[in-house]
């Protein structure tokens, strides 16, 4: 197969790209990614001279840069590229419906002009709003996003769909809760918290820091939209989490034993508007269709996790120099 990953450069698309190249090394892998602040070439230099690799620098809104990507040939796309960042598209909406929802508008009309065989958008549980207490979003949730990120994601989403329904384009659609691992932007919660506590600088957590997120080690995600891009049934839509329900401050205070930290460094800031209070994934569908299981226990995962940003500090330096320099 030939699998073109868009945003492969980020966060979840870098881990995917490696571990898709590790379970299926006879498919060719074509990261489309427009390296903004987020992507970095970086992430995936262990697989660079691999040949069924290879990157194409553009913007997925750009149809003239990726139309002869598309006219060679493409099996199918797995579109991850996106803005990311829930604090950002307060401060630019615009550019969040540009890139997440405009740009996979672009991709849509490309995969329905050239065959292509299965499109899969990977989305956000974000976009069914938020929780009281009680409850798990079911695929049948409504949608009912409260950001710009998530409203830009859910309108993504039902571009997607409409393009099964109108053009009969074969589609999925994934919606994962909160991912954690190696290789995220140290903006999100989990890299920014060991970041600051291993250099003892405050830790901002929003509000009571109760906000509950159901937490996912990314190369659980990485499984299951692989599992969707073979045998995900046309047109559905599957959710994907651990039920790790956990609140910021539990996250917090995890990675500062771990670290051998004190809680006060913690800092409670303004809460941010719009602020969704929790998230918890019902995952029973992609269970018991397509036999999807996490892998990692949230405790060993985090562990790891924690591991991995202390032995590659490196990194992380270089990820934020890269965004200063280029003042982001
Ligand atoms: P990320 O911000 O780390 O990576 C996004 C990537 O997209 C970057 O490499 C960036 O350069 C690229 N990109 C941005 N705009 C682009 C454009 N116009 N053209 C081409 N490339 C562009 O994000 P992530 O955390 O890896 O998330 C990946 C996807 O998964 C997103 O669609 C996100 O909505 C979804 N998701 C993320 C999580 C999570 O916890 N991180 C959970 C569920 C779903």
């Amino acid at each position: 197969m030939k699998i073109v990953v868009t945003g492969g450069a980020g966060f979840i698309g870098s881990n995917f790209i490696r571990y898709m190249l590790s379970q299926h090394p006879n498919d060719e892998f074509i990261n489309v990614d427009k390296l903004t602040y987020a992507g970095n070439s970086e992430n995936l230099s262990e697989v660079r001279t691999n040949p069924k690799y290879r990157f194409v620098k553009a913007d997925i809104r750009d149809r003239a840069a990726l139309e002869p990507l598309f006219k060679e040939g493409v099996d199918a796309v797995v579109n991850f590229a996106a803005e990311s960042h829930v604090d950002r598209s307060i401060l630019q909406p615009e550019l969040f419906v540009l890139t997440n929802a405009a740009g996979t508008q672009t991709l849509l009309d490309l995969s329905r002009q050239y065959g292509v065989g299965k499109f899969v958008q990977v989305s956000t549980d974000e976009v069914y709003g938020t929780l009281g207490a009680t409850g798990l979003f079911t695929e049948e949730s409504p949608l009912q996003p409260n950001s710009p990120y998530s409203a830009s994601k859910a309108g993504a989403d039902l571009l997607v769909r409409a393009y099964y329904e109108t053009f009969g384009l074969p589609i999925n659609i994934t919606r994962c809760s909160n991912n954690y691992g190696p290789y995220q932007y140290p903006e999100k919660l989990i890299p920014l918290i060991i970041y600051n506590a291993l250099h003892n600088k405050p830790l901002p957590v929003y509000g009571d820091g109760l906000n509950v997120r159901d937490w996912l080690y990314v190369e659980d995600h990485c499984r299951a939209v692989d599992l969707v891009l073979r045998q995900g049934v046309d047109g559905e839509i599957y959710n994907i989490g651990g039920h790790n329900e956990r609140n910021n401050l539990q996250v917090i205070r995890t990675i500062l034993s771990e670290l051998n930290k004190p809680e006060t460094l913690i800092r409670h800031i303004q809460d941010r508007p719009g602020h969704d209070r929790r998230y918890a994934i019902n995952a029973d569908k992609i269970r018991k269709e397509l036999g999807w299981a996490p892998q990692y226990h949230y405790e060993s995962g985090i562990r790891e996790t924690i591991r991995w940003y202390q032995e590659n500090m490196a990194w992380v330096e270089q990820v934020l120099e890269k965004s200063a320099n280029s003042g982001l």
